[in-house]
């Protein structure tokens, strides 16, 4: 995609273009950067309608390579939906949160959350390359606004130090990959010197939406002591480009781990195939492991997106059928108030007697298992 504005289609080498440092800016440049920019789509009358109102809650932005991968012929396109406001985003169910997740009543410092003991979210920008309809942080990407300075990580990072429990740093947002490399190699330094940090995760739809910012340069950026972790975001087996896979590839190359979650979304991936193309290519075209897949939260104006938990783990107990273990994600919901990820796949534990448990296997069938443990007799416990 990335090419595509400068040389013809054959000559397309997404290698190339990622080495050229600069060719993401000219993606960002030729997409739509806000809500006028919609003008020139084919857009449906109602969707046009929509756009300021919708825009005015949550931004429109959609770098070039993600808006060429939709099909205007087709009103329910998967790529389409996560990006063009919709009319039915006007429309807040009763039970909708501002913060769906309860990220504001754990956060100790500025642009930092701490939930659990061994890990922190850490918030440099509250800008995104893309901006998903679907996002469950969409009011303080509204209502913040801010972008990356030294001075406003301060607090959080002096907390970090002073927390020698703090094992993992997730850098979230807003997207960190929206960062210059400057600002993402000042980053990784700061951390670094923190001697209890071990790991430094990146949650990200750069790779995704914008794949010809994953430059040579960022990938340096951020590397040094820490072992790094890039947790995508691919919800469509369509977002799987020549590009995308360049991209993942680079940071694979110099020993990145490669996670992937994505957000059930009724008419973009709640059909099995969906979801299993999507896993499937994930893990053996891309190397990047499905990691969570999430129920929808409640985001103000999903309602038409979310689907029911039946009907998730329904999905995800065929996914288990039909793919191996390690293409198989862990269906999750992030529960309101702070309650965490919790996974939500049906139990197949069907009963128990003391050491004596029905359990349904994969083939539906129940079958006994005796529990045969040194040092424990019957009754158990
Ligand atoms: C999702 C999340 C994490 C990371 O959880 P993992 O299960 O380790 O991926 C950490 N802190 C908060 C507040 C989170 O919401
Ligand atoms: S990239 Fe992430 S934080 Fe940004 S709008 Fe999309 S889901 Fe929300």
């Amino acid at each position: 995609m990335t090419s595509d504005l400068r040389e013809p289609a054959a000559a397309r080498d997404p290698d190339s273009a990622r080495k050229n440092g600069d060719a993401w800016q000219d993606d960002v440049r030729a997409g739509v950067r806000h809500v006028r920019d919609l003008a020139s789509l084919p857009l449906s009358p109602a969707e046009r309608e929509a756009a300021q109102e919708a825009a005015a809650a949550h931004k429109v932005r959609v770098p070039k390579p993600y808006l060429d991968l939709i099909d205007w012929n087709d009103p329910d396109d998967p790529i389409r939906a996560q990006v063009i406001p919709s009319p039915d985003e006007l429309i807040i169910a009763e039970g909708e949160l501002d913060d769906p997740i309860g990220d504001h009543a754990f956060s100790p410092a500025p642009r930092l959350t701490h939930r659990h003991a061994d890990r922190v979210l850490l918030f440099p920008t509250y800008q995104c390359a893309v901006y998903c309809r679907f996002c469950f942080r969409k009011e303080s990407l509204t209502s913040i606004g801010r972008g990356y300075t030294r001075e406003a990580l301060e607090p959080a990072l002096a907390y970090i130090v002073g927390h020698p429990e703090i094992r993992e740093v997730i850098l979230t947002g807003g997207d960190p990959l929206s960062l210059p490399d400057k600002a993402l190699a000042e980053i990784r330094a700061h951390l670094e010197a923190i001697p209890h940090l071990r790991l430094l995760r990146i949650h990200t739809r750069v790779p995704v939406a914008l794949p010809s910012r994953i430059t040579a340069g960022m990938v340096d950026a951020l590397q040094g002591r820490l072992m790094v972790s890039v947790v995508t975001h691919f919800n469509h087996p369509r977002e799987l480009t020549a590009e995308a896979e360049a991209a993942c590839r680079a940071m694979r190359q110099v020993g990145f781990v490669l996670l992937n979650q994505s957000v059930l979304l009724k008419g973009v991936n709640d059909k099995v195939e969906v979801l299993e193309e999507l896993c499937r290519e994930l893990m053996y075209r891309l190397g990047v492991k499905p990691y969570y897949l999430h129920h929808g939260d409640l985001a103000r104006g999903m309602a038409h997106r979310r689907t029911t938990i039946a009907e998730g783990q329904a999905l995800v107990a065929e996914l288990r059928r039909r793919l191996s273990g390690i293409c198989n994600p862990t269906y999750v919901i992030d529960l309101p108030d702070g309650g965490g990820k919790v996974p939500l796949a049906a139990s197949h534990i069907e009963s128990r007697d003391g050491g004596t448990w029905r359990i349904r296997g994969q083939d539906g069938e129940a079958r006994e298992y005796r529990e045969v443990v040194a040092g424990l007799s019957e009754p158990h416990l």
